[in-house]
């Protein structure tokens, strides 16, 4: 079994975006949880989320991967944003409740000249405060490409963070492969030994899904600029070794790729004849 879809707009709520993944050949899909520019969330409807969960059972789909607004930011230098940010998060948990058991993906952070560290321990404190025993959803730190002061860029910040919240049961890691390459580890030459490291870094049952993405960048270049698959610097064959992996293989797939509708469902197709090779 495999899983793939991309980031869809929740602007027509839950079954709209369960349909339009459908209809791109996808069998799983991200949204934005609110406004990606932050604010106020829209209201849900709970008669559309009943629609969606029926109609995702009946079309076997996978494992949402939700994402937080890039907003969001729980260890900014000011208190206001931290705050606000954890809101933010708290709020996004209860919505995530309507739609159970599904997975909840947010940058950790930019420390703005805080330093690592500190970011480290706001970014633990605000999910200390804010994860509860009896939540269903499993919240995602991504891994970052090292853009300004992003934290988790590596795989010993994301543990760190792990290793300082104590429902980390409730914790997972979303690979995102432009971000990683553009971090530094090397999955074109040595996809085996990054996913080792990762491994004994923070252990691979922490790897629930995986950002699907070229990139238009170098290994270790610390932009973030995603590219169509194929078309970027990580490139065809490398990006097939990624879907085929045995470590990856199973987990949802999103493609964050510049495309548009007709893109997409090209990139899904390619990926479904990997899987069906
Ligand atoms: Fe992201
Ligand atoms: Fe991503
Ligand atoms: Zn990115």
């Amino acid at each position: 079994m495999y899983f793939i879809g991309n980031h869809l707009s929740s602007s027509k709520g839950y079954a709209a975006m369960g349909r339009a993944a459908i209809k791109l050949g996808g069998n799983t899909f991200a949204f934005f949880t609110r406004n990606p520019r932050g604010g106020k969330a829209k209201e849900i409807d709970p008669a559309d989320v009943e629609k969606f969960l029926k109609e995702a059972e009946e079309n076997k789909l996978g494992k949402l991967v939700a994402h937080a607004p890039y907003t969001m930011n729980l260890c900014a230098a000011k208190e206001d944003i931290r705050n606000y940010s954890r809101e933010m998060l708290a709020d996004d948990m209860k919505r995530m409740e309507y739609t159970p058991g599904n997975y909840y993906n947010f940058h950790p952070g930019s420390h703005v000249g805080q330093g690592v560290e500190a970011g480290i321990d706001m970014i633990a404190d605000a999910l200390n405060s804010v994860l509860t025993k009896d939540q269903t959803t499993t919240v995602l730190l991504e891994t970052m490409a090292g853009k300004g002061s992003e934290v988790g860029r590596t795989f010993e910040e994301i543990r760190a963070i792990i290793d300082k919240v104590e429902l980390n049961e409730k914790l997972g890691v979303c690979l995102d492969t432009c971000h990683i390459w553009d971090g530094g580890y090397d999955i074109v030459n040595n996809l085996d030994g990054v996913l080792e490291e990762f491994d004994k870094v923070i252990g691979l049952d922490r790897l629930k899904a995986v950002h699907f993405n070229d990139s238009m960048n170098e290994c270790g270049a610390h932009k973030d600029r995603h590219e169509k698959i194929g078309k970027g610097k990580i490139g065809l064959e490398a990006m097939k070794r990624v879907a085929l992996h045995p470590v990856l293989m199973g987990k949802p797939f999103i493609l964050e790729t510049p495309n548009d509708d007709a893109g997409y469902a090209e990139e899904i197709a390619l990926f479904k004849s990997w899987m069906e090779e």
